[in-house]
């Protein structure tokens, strides 16, 4: 690799952002950060704005912003702060950027995204949200473009390591392959009793046996709703049908998905469970680099185990599916459902198993359109909030349930 990139990184402070940092910090003679953006928390981007010297740090947030422009002047920095959503998009396209890097959580992550679409730009896609809602809208925005996707959520970016190279330019089938298996570590409710699921806790459901990631997909994996996003995610990467993306649960998160040949070859990608893996082969690809990871040792694994998800324990997981073969604006609308009884659940107003049934039910509630551009996915988005947020209000004034969500 011989030209330095110039990277901006939507989200630098959660998780993603975090690790994305860690990884670029290893190799600065190859990465300049030219912008980092977060929602509110302008103390973790003052620091990372210290020791990357970005031109451009954004806040979502007015009141955040202005702290981080006076602190950064009290230090001296040059960095230019930004404030709002206009200005994620702006550092999204920035012409002097090469690389993006999505991890903005949720729906919030779309617009800046498909701005790093438009712009042709390198795109480390970590906001799933992006795909789910706008799937057609985004691929269509990269091949326009020219555009170059990589995915980085540890499954796609193991299924994108297993296909045959050049992958993107075919039709399914691809060539060769019959089947994406697509592995789930089943999360931290895998075999908690039925019974006990009612009564769980947002600390509970964001303990993830091997992952450490940001409070909204850890309940997404609690709930494997995160499992039915990414199947739609790997609809829309691989061009894949529903029919052709198998769910195996795998809890040892050793193997990261894998792909299945008409020959009877299966190719599996593994490796410890540390996203700074997908996110270094995303920034160097189509080189290698190092990415401070472990070296998987086998011998110290011993095993690894498989089995079939349970739809019954995992409704998510079936509405997911149900949402990708309704087609148009139905994920759309699952993902909005989601995102907001997810938000519900951590504020301890609605229990864990009532998740699901306000999707289910906003689901039922709004027929999905088929004709499909932003404007409809914009609006079917608003329109799933506002039936969620009024099924979950009448829920809350439900007593019996307000208590049982409220048992620690
Ligand atoms: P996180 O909550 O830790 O971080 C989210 C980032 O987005 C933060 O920088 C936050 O400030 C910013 N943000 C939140 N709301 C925003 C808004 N309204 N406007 C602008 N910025 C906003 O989340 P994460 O775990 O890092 O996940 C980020 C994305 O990556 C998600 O789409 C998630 O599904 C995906 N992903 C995460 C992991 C993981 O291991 N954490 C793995 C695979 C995929
Ligand atoms: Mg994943």
């Amino acid at each position: 690799m011989n030209k330095v990139k110039n990277l901006t990184i939507l989200g630098s402070t959660g998780s993603i952002g975090v690790s994305t940092l860690n990884v670029v910090a290893r190799h600065v003679d190859r990465y300049r950060v030219i912008a980092l953006t977060g929602q509110r928390q302008d103390e973790v981007l003052f620091e990372q704005c210290v020791r990357f010297k970005p031109r451009y740090a954004v806040l979502l947030d007015e009141a955040a912003a202005a702290r981080l422009t006076t602190r950064l002047s009290h230090a001296g920095s040059a960095t230019q702060v930004m404030q709002g959503a206009a200005a994620l998009e702006f550092v999204a396209a920035l012409p002097e950027v090469d690389t993006v890097m999505a991890a903005i959580v949720g729906a919030a992550g779309l617009n800046p995204t498909l701005a790093a679409a438009r712009a042709g730009k390198k795109i480390l896609l970590a906001n799933k949200e992006t795909l789910v809602m706008a799937g057609r809208i985004f691929m269509d925005a990269v091949q326009k473009s020219g555009a170059t996707l990589l995915p980085i959520d540890s499954e796609h970016n193991a299924i994108f390591q297993a296909l045959p190279n050049g992958y993107a330019s075919a039709d399914w089938p691809i060539s060769g392959v019959s089947k994406i298996l697509l592995t789930a570590s089943g999360g931290p409710f895998r075999n908690t009793p039925l019974a006990q699921l009612q009564h769980v806790t947002p600390e509970q459901a964001c303990a993830h046996p091997n992952w450490s990631m940001g409070r909204k997909i850890s309940v997404d994996s609690a709930t494997m709703m995160n499992k039915g996003l990414e199947v739609i995610e790997a609809h829309w990467l691989f061009n894949a049908p529903a029919e052709a993306i198998q769910v195996i649960v795998h809890p040892q998160s050793i193997i990261h998905s894998l792909v299945q040949y008409v020959d009877g070859s299966v190719l599996a990608q593994m490796g410890n469970p540390d996203m700074r893996t997908p996110i270094a082969h995303g920034l160097a690809y189509p080189e290698r680099m190092t990415s401070g990871v472990a070296p998987l040792d086998l011998l110290k694994v011993a095993a690894l185990n498989f089995e079939a998800p349970d739809f019954v324990r995992f409704p998510c997981l079936a509405l997911a599916y149900q949402a990708l073969r309704a087609g148009g604006t139905a994920p759309a609308i699952l993902n909005a459902a989601n995102e907001v009884a997810v938000a519900a659940f951590l504020e301890r107003r609605i229990s864990f198993l009532t998740i699901a049934k306000i999707i289910a039910e906003v689901l039922v509630r709004l027929p999905a359109n088929t004709t499909l551009t932003l404007q409809d996915v914009l609006a079917a988005d608003a329109a799933a909030r506002d039936v969620a947020q009024n099924l979950i209000s009448s829920e809350i004034n439900n007593s019996e349930l307000k208590n049982k969500a409220h048992i620690a």
